[in-house]
């Protein structure tokens, strides 16, 4: 569909083959005479980098022969949270194809087919909003911007007057961002009084931060995705890294066949990259967490642990050996159907190896027991002593480009920016004189119990932001029927969704590459988007609908552009600190970024001291 091969220009160099075999690890090119490509091609794109003579090249839909002379715009992918390197070449208005550079990350000349061939065809469909839509009489009819803004300030105000903050509430979104959530979280904080904000998959995400941050003192990635692959043990958690996440499953594959590192997965259904992992464990869902803590049991009970790292850096060895009293890893294994040799062999490696990368796919912790693994992982990798070093590491893969971000702009029911827990007394006065209001110090209401009350006719009042739940979410009736119930909705969105049918107010926003923005990746790395298409006449970008609402609620509020709103993120995201504007310029930084630690790994300095165990119950 997207790759053409002519084997009359092909010269046998065979870079092709070689590329799709060790590189890449889709076994897609047969090379006998000439390179033939089989059903097992992913459409990843690197085969054409790599063609010297063009017998490999990408169709264009052009209208006529090149060669083309484009403007190039650096941006990055926004279809997984991994945000790989992208260059957009453009000729005119019209975007032609999409290619990497090999020496940036995310990625470093490497993307899967959704980055490569998927990425902007949405901005051209005719079915984008091209005004504001308000409610009258039942139908929704377009309207100008001043008219449906201070529809959405007014409303706003009377909902709280008549029944109080905890009547409303916003829903932000992962994929939005970092300017947009801190804007919308803003609103309802310091204007509305209220902390109901959260995004569809916040709670899955929330679990990983909390987990971390009670562990490590930092709720993020401990070091960056080119790492992952180097690590001698790579321990894979999870069903959806080749989904959500393919250049990591790429890495995957490529670590075990092209590096010669060993990848153990563990999932609860057949995985793809299980062909390449010694062994692949099948674990149901509900037994991760004891299978997890099976391992730290037997490492514990083998004294395999890394003696002089726990003395010198955690605390809570001992009430955690406790806690496992009721851990039996032998009817672990049994239940599992392991091998107890088996077991064991693998605590051994993760206990020896030069170095282990912990990884897990997001599907990992969309329980409740989600926070309580990541504790099980923080857990196992302080005993493995795999912190404060390249390589090692805890990597969670977000399957949302803004997922990192979101939770750092305080898109959380129970934290404000910075993960600073709302309830905490210093935090709360510090935005409070920060923003100028008085901020509520209870957490607010999660994504789920926003819907809940939806149906029960307590929120009145809801902000949905670029998501539409009905369409993506589980129990799509019940939302459904939660967002009929609400007496006053606004949807923000380039489309007309199914909730923004439900909607008195659709706001319309620009796309990706129409908007400048910052995002922050799976590995906290935050990275600059640049407008590169022109956007058509109507939308506006998200930070700036938010921040002429803002406007309408706060005559104080004044932001000029979307640099402007960042600024003021980094003057309240302690670690966003050394994150200027103009240093995101090449590919973007991992925060924290210091004269003294630009690696992008998080060292133990970055980490709480001392490391702090989880208790297993
Ligand atoms: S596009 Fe990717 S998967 Fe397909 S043949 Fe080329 S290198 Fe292999
Ligand atoms: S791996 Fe993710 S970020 Fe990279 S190109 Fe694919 S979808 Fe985009």
């Amino acid at each position: 569909q997207f790759i053409a091969l002519d084997t009359n220009k092909c010269i046998r160099c065979r870079q092709c083959y070689e590329a799709c075999t060790y590189f890449q690890c889709s076994d897609a090119i047969d090379f006998e005479d000439t390179p033939n490509l089989n059903t097992n091609c992913v459409s990843c794109g690197l085969c054409l980098d790599l063609c010297p003579t063009g017998a490999l090249e990408e169709r264009i839909s052009a209208g006529k022969p090149g060669p083309f002379h484009y403007e190039q715009v650096k941006t990055f992918c926004p279809h997984c949270g991994c945000g790989c390197n992208l260059v957009l070449n453009i000729k005119g208005d019209k975007l032609f194809t999409v290619t990497t550079r090999t020496t940036a990350a995310p990625g470093y000349g490497h993307t899967c087919r959704q980055g490569r061939f998927d990425s902007f065809d949405y901005l051209s469909s005719p079915k984008r909003l091209k005004a504001p839509l308000l409610k009258k009489d039942g139908k929704l009819v377009e309207a100008s911007w001043d008219e449906a803004l201070e529809r959405v300030a007014t409303e706003f105000k009377r909902l709280h007057q008549e029944h109080g903050p905890s009547s409303l509430a916003a829903i932000g979104s992962p994929r939005a961002t970092n300017e947009a959530n801190y804007l919308l979280q803003k609103i309802f904080r310091a204007q509305l009084g209220c902390n109901n904000l959260d995004y569809p998959a916040g709670q899955s995400h929330r679990a990983t931060l909390t987990g971390l941050a009670k562990t490590l003192g930092t709720g993020a990635m401990t070091s960056s995705l080119s790492e992952i692959e180097k690590a001698e043990v790579i321990f894979a958690l999870g069903n959806l890294i080749e989904e959500n996440n393919p250049i990591v499953a790429t890495a995957l594959r490529r670590a075990n066949r092209t590096l010669g590192n060993r990848l153990i997965t563990v999932s609860s259904t057949e995985v793809e990259l299980g062909r390449f992992a010694e062994p692949a464990f099948i674990i149901p869902k509900e037994n991760k967490l004891d299978f997890l803590q099976s391992l730290i049991k037997l490492l514990l009970e083998l004294n395999l642990y890394d003696k002089d790292f726990v003395a010198a850096n955690t605390n809570g060895i001992e009430t955690l050996e406790k806690s496992l009293a009721q851990v039996d890893h032998l009817e672990t294994v049994a239940r599992a159907d392991i091998l107890p040799s088996t077991f064991e062999e693998i605590v051994r490696a993760l206990a020896t190896a030069s170095s282990v990368a912990f990884v897990y796919s997001e599907d990992l912790t969309a329980d409740a027991n989600g926070a309580r693994k990541v504790e099980a992982i923080a857990n196992l990798a302080m005993l493995t002593g795999r912190l404060g070093q390249p390589q090692s590491g805890i990597y969670p893969l977000y399957r949302h480009i803004n997922a990192q971000g979101a939770m750092d702009m305080g898109m959380s029911p129970s934290c404000y920016p910075g993960h600073v827990s709302v309830s905490d007394l210093q935090g709360n006065d510090r935005f409070s004189n920060v923003w100028s209001g008085q901020l509520p110090d209870s957490p607010g209401f999660s994504y789920r119990e926003t819907i809940e009350s939806a149906h029960q006719k307590k929120v009145k009042g809801l902000f949905l932001m670029g998501e539409n739940p009905i369409a993506t979410e589980p129990e799509r009736e019940k939302i459904q029927e939660g967002l009929k119930q609400v007496e006053f909705l606004v949807v923000q969105d380039m489309f007309l969704t199914q909730s923004g049918e439900l909607a008195d107010v659709v706001l319309p926003s620009t796309g990706f590459t129409e908007q400048e923005g910052t995002l922050t990746n799976t590995e906290r790395r935050t990275q600059k988007l640049r407008p590169a298409l022109t956007a058509p006449d109507g939308p506006l970008p998200d930070w700036r609908i938010l921040a002429d609402l803002l406007n309408r609620l706060d005559t104080g509020a004044s932001y000029t552009d979307a640099q402007s709103v960042y600024q003021e993120i980094i003057t309240v995201v302690p670690f966003y600190e050394g994150l200027t504007y103009d240093r995101l310029e090449e590919g973007g930084l991992q925060w924290p970024y210091t004269e003294k630690n630009s690696s992008g790994m998080l060292t133990l300095d970055d980490l709480k001291k001392p490391l702090e165990f989880a208790v297993a119950d």
